[in-house]
């Protein structure tokens, strides 16, 4: 029997592997910071053996609660994921398997890897509708992409989508791979009319560095992207920095930061509204924009979520606050699921790659849903006569 995890986001400690029915293992932190809950390992030579995992350390995670009704993801090839069962006792998590092939994998979520990322960029150029531009290098040497797409003409409206500023998210590159896919396909009107009235400028993955080191939250020198946006530097937060310049550059009509919630089994948005330049006219284009989400999917809902900010309470560090705040604009955190939506469960896959494909497809549809409204809106802020 044999655990190994030295591949691309691979992540675990192995305390003892004596016997099937007494594997005992530890989560690994980020490599610079004490965040943990992210885990990734190939286990091999335990074929028809039911086999007792125990992740010793699960209490000191990041978010225990996450553990909570979990279930972990495991493949025999990497490509088809299912759910195995597991239960969260004493602070241990317990997962309980037969594995039916010599090796196995099991993963905190299904995995994104930096292969699929390269390969997603590479086609979204080969499309001729991307342009696919290096904003620099990450601490490790990796590159940050930025895809632009559309005319970039000034009278567009500039909508940012960002994802994976948390690596072990890896939910949120999904979700960018079926946003892209509907975006780049010339039979889709929606698309057609999006790219009518839209630039968008899309990063699949802020955090590369953190993704293939197999970080829960941090990128390679223990920064929390998401605390950054106030003061980024080059020496801790070069990802952060080189996207509000060029955010600086281009201008944000509407800003979507995609992420993963490891305890809230729901899809749920996150605004703006403690933020010192918030409006009404901000709060109606998020309402909006919120019916016409709940409308385009059943995965989406406005029950469960985080507690609003008090006025003036918003962390402004955080990439939604910040950017709203500074352009004046809808923005949004949305979230999707680590374990599933309590509202459409699927108990073989839970939440998982394809369902956030899907969603990533269909967020489309609210943003078509409010352009004309924003645009009405840059036009009475640029012209003092017409304000309302
Ligand atoms: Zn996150």
């Amino acid at each position: 029997m044999k655990i190994s995890s030295t591949f691309d986001a691979g992540s675990i400690e192995v305390v003892a592997l004596d016997s099937f029915d007494d594997i005992r293992l530890r989560l690994r932190p980020d490599n610079a910071s004490d965040f943990a809950q992210w885990f990734y390992f190939r286990l091999q030579g335990a074929a028809y053996q039911p086999c007792t995992m125990r992740i010793l350390n699960a209490a000191d995670a990041a978010y225990p609660e996450g553990w909570v009704d979990y279930q972990p993801c495991a493949s025999y090839d990497r490509v088809n994921w299912f759910r195995v069962p597991a239960r969260y006792e004493d602070g241990v998590l317990i997962i309980e398997h037969t594995p039916l092939a010599s090796s196995i994998y099991y993963a905190y979520f299904e995995p994104y890897s930096y292969e699929q990322h390269l390969r997603l960029i590479g086609e979204a150029q080969s499309s001729g509708l991307v342009q696919l531009s290096d904003l620099g290098s990450t601490l490790d040497g990796r590159d940050l992409s930025l895809l632009t797409i559309g005319h970039e003409v000034s009278s567009d409206l500039k909508v940012w989508i960002i994802a994976r500023q948390h690596p072990g998210e890896t939910m949120t590159e999904w979700f960018i791979e079926g946003l892209l896919g509907r975006l780049l396909d010339t039979h889709d009107s929606l698309a057609r009319a999006l790219m009518d009235k839209a630039t968008f400028y899309i990063v699949p993955n802020m955090n590369p560095d953190g993704s293939v080191r197999g970080n829960l939250r941090t990128n390679a020198a223990g920064a929390n992207l998401n605390r950054e946006w106030l003061t980024p530097s080059a020496e801790r937060s070069p990802e952060v920095l080189w996207v509000r310049e060029k955010m600086q550059e281009t201008g944000v009509d509407l800003f979507l930061d995609i992420h993963g919630d490891e305890s809230l089994p729901y899809v749920f948005v996150a605004g703006t509204e403690g933020t010192p330049n918030y409006r009404a006219p901000i709060a109606a284009l998020e309402d909006k924009f919120k019916q016409h989400f709940l409308l385009a999917s059943p995965d989406f809902q406005d029950e469960h979520g985080y507690a609003k900010d008090a006025p003036g309470e918003a962390n402004l560090s955080m990439a939604t606050a910040w950017v709203g705040n500074a352009f004046e604009c809808l923005a949004f955190t949305l979230e999707m699921p680590f374990k599933d939506n309590a509202n459409l469960p699927d108990d073989d896959m839970g939440w998982n790659g394809q369902r956030s494909l899907r969603l990533g497809e269909a967020i489309l549809q609210p943003i078509y849903a409010v352009l004309n409204d924003i645009q009405l809106l840059r036009a009475s802020q640029d012209d003092p006569s017409s304000a309302v």
